[in-house]
């Protein structure tokens, strides 16, 4: 391993034609390929996750009218100048309005309307007193009449009243096109009516296996055979970051296969495949890649995910659909699916460029870097005494899924370092956040 890796190291792999890029020119690259999707109409709930594609636009004022901020009595401000708990102004109840009535009585001098949150003052009124500065428990509590009420304190012209437009005007823009849809969003939309709305499209992503030696999970086992697996931690990514995964199966390492599996893919905004882009492999793919379209095989300069295959496949009417070959082996397909696959699929869907949340966080333990390669090693984050510490997940063979399962961020050593010690600082791109992290 450590001999090949030696050998490998540089410019001087025989199958790669280009020298060893960094991440960011890798990144750079593939983005380039990468614009922004159309637009369609989607029920509200679907958007979750979306970008806004136009301008949403309030069609009346949040909220409509002047309402009231509690449950008490709609007066004018006026009649309770001077109350108090021992001077309370005890006046005549003309009426209640309950949220989604209009008023049927205007407040008048020394007149009350009894009102709930959110129903719309009567006109007259400029001022709501709750019902715990009114004497209405007591008068409930000793059977009273509730034709009148005692105000125990004094208000101030426009107190508890909600105005109309207070938080939207009619007119107004209060999402701009490109405004990521996350809960609040969607209920600002809902409050201004709108039940679908025009959001940039998901892209759909073409999933294609390579190799041999795959047996689709629900097959019965065989030996010297494994289950694909990046299918389904690639397909999960791409729901994850809000693509939607199109499963084209397994194409065994031979051109016929290859090459229908290929088709399948063509309606796609993006096909990602694994495996087939490492030593092995390479020259049957690069021989049915270059059928089909462009594509250059590279050296990244990151551990795990050195070789990756990109470039663009010919699809019909002049379409080019982006091919991202993704390396064979679980955890360097899922790292570099991190990197560069879901900034792509970011850029479809019209998100702003970002690497996965980053937060900085010491080492319990070195990450080696033996070769000057950017190294994304698995780790467990937690916070402990108020700051991030990082704990690797073991063994970091690029096989070894479950350590992947374990991780819940990326420790980066750049690569210009041949180790980060234990008590240094790292950052840490994080894959999740659980409730151990904080
Ligand atoms: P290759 O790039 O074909 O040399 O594959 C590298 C390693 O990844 C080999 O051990 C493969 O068996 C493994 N591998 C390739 N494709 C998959 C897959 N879809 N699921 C799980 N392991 C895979
Ligand atoms: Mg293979």
């Amino acid at each position: 391993m450590s001999t090949h890796r030696q050998h490998t190291h540089g410019h001087s792999h025989r199958h790669y034609g280009e020298a060893m890029l960094s991440v960011e020119d890798a990144l750079e690259r593939i983005l380039a390929h990468f614009h922004r999707l159309d637009a369609e109409d989607t029920p509200l709930l679907h958007a979750l996750g979306q970008t806004l594609a136009a301008d949403a636009v309030a069609r009346h004022d949040i909220p409509p009218l002047d309402n009231s901020a509690m449950d008490g009595y709609a007066i004018q401000a006026a009649d309770a100048r001077g109350a108090s708990a021992d001077t309370p102004v005890t006046l005549r109840v003309d009426g209640a309005v309950a949220a989604g009535e209009l008023p049927t009585v205007a407040v008048t001098p020394g007149a009350a309307v009894r009102i709930m949150t959110g129903a719309p003052v009567p006109d007259g009124a400029d001022a709501v007193v709750p019902f715990e500065d009114t004497d209405e428990m007591q008068r409930r509590a000793d059977g009273a009449s509730l034709n009148e009420i005692a105000i125990r304190y004094e208000v101030g012209a426009g107190d508890d009243i909600r105005p109309a437009g207070q938080d939207v005007r009619k007119g107004q823009c209060v999402l701009g096109a490109g405004a990521l849809l996350r809960p609040a969003e969607i209920g600002v939309l809902a409050s201004l009516g709108y039940d679908t709305v025009s959001v940039v499209r998901r892209p759909v992503v073409a999933i294609l296996a390579t190799g041999n030696e795959l047996l689709e999970p629900g097959d019965a086992y065989e030996p010297g055979k494994i289950y694909n697996s990046n299918t389904y931690s690639i397909a999960a990514s791409v729901a994850r970051y809000g693509g939607i995964p199109k499963l084209i199966g397994i194409a065994r390492d031979d051109l016929p296969s290859m090459n229908a599996s290929l088709r399948e893919g063509l309606d796609s905004d993006m096909l990602v495949t694994s495996a087939g882009v490492s030593k092995g492999d390479y020259d049957m793919v690069k021989d049915v890649l270059s059928q089909h379209g462009e594509i250059d095989f590279w050296s990244v300069r990151m551990r795990p995910a050195k070789p990756l295959a990109f470039g663009a496949l010919n699809a019909d009417g002049g379409r080019k659909v982006p091919l991202l070959g993704l390396p064979g082996n679980p955890v360097s397909a899922l790292v570099a699916f991190e990197q560069f696959g879901r900034a792509a699929i970011r850029r479809m869907l019209g998100k702003p460029d970002a690497a996965n949340p980053t937060v900085s966080a010491i080492l319990d333990e070195p990450i080696y870097n033996n070769d000057s390669r950017r190294v994304f090693a698995r780790a467990i984050i937690r916070r402990e005494n108020g700051v991030y510490r990082a704990a690797l997940t073991g063994d970091q063979s690029s096989n070894l899924l479950t350590s992947m399962a374990r991780a819940n961020g990326l420790a980066i050593c750049p690569e210009d370092l041949s180790v980060k010690q234990a008590g240094e600082t790292v950052q840490v791109q994080m894959l999740d956040w659980t409730e151990e992290t904080f």
